[in-house]
């Protein structure tokens, strides 16, 4: 459901940077990809590529069938509200606004506020947070901040959830959290690219790449039909 094809995105022009270096690569409906590598090998780049962030110098991404670069901003947009949700290592969670608030207020020009409301208390039981419903980012530890930003992601009921180092602040009983969260709603069916430094955690999923200086290093495919793990 997602196909990049020799996809290249390059930086700057003098010195010019090549970010992905003719990057081919399929994942289905249901796949969780982990991805890693160094710094600056463009882990950030491909996430964000496939979350629509980031125009190509060439190639093609096609996601469920809909190519990229055909589509207009709006339409963009409306992908990547509909469709595809990020969680990132600071959270970017609104200090202005609750708990609630922040996870709602993507949404809000687009849907019914109470519905909206419904769902995200939903959303907040599942990651066990009703008694930090009216509380600010502040008042939250980082793990309860990834947990917000995580029921965020899942308001809009995604078919991709593109995680980028959403464990990079937290210690190790936090993470397990956090990936038991993230298990859960890959087994809802939901497509799962998860770029980390932690070596503890690239057995999650079933296909995992190691990028280096924007190219494909490895590339390690686990067919299975079991996909819960
Ligand atoms: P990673 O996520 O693996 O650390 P990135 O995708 O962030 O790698 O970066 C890949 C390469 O592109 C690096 O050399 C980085 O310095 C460069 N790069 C990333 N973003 C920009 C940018 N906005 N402008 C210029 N170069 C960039
Ligand atoms: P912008 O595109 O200007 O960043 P948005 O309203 O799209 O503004 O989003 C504001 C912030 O809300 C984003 O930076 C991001 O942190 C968060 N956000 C929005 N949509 C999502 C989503 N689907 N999943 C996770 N976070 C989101």
């Amino acid at each position: 459901m997602i196909i990049l094809e020799d996809v290249i995105v390059k930086y700057g022009t003098n010195p010019v940077t090549i970010a992905l270096n003719k990057i081919s690569l399929k994942i289905n409906q249901g796949d969780w990809i982990t991805i890693v590598g160094s710094s600056g090998s463009g882990k950030s780049t491909l996430l964000n590529v496939v979350g629509g962030l980031l125009p190509l110098t060439s190639g093609a991404i096609q996601i469920s069938g809909l190519d990229l670069a055909q589509l207009n901003n709006n339409e963009i947009q409306e992908l990547r509200r509909n469709t595809i949700s990020y969680i990132y290592q600071d959270f970017k969670l609104f200090n202005q606004y609750t708990v609630l608030e922040n996870i709602i207020v993507p949404q809000l020009p687009y849907q019914d506020k109470k519905n909206l409301i419904t769902k995200a208390k939903h959303l907040l039981t599942s990651v066990n947070l009703d008694h930090r419903t009216n509380h600010f980012p502040t008042q939250l530890s980082g793990g309860e901040k990834q947990r917000v930003a995580i029921a965020r992601a899942l308001l809009s009921e995604p078919a991709i959830l593109l995680c980028d180092e959403p464990t990079g602040n937290l210690d190790s009983e936090n993470t397990d959290v956090i990936m038991q969260l993230i298990k859960a709603t890959h087994s809802k069916g939901i497509t799962i690219l998860f770029v980390t430094h932690d070596q503890k955690l690239i057995h999650y999923g079933n296909q995992i790449l190691t990028m280096r200086d924007g190219n494909i290093k490895e590339h390690y495919i686990h067919e299975t039909n079991d996909k819960k793990k």
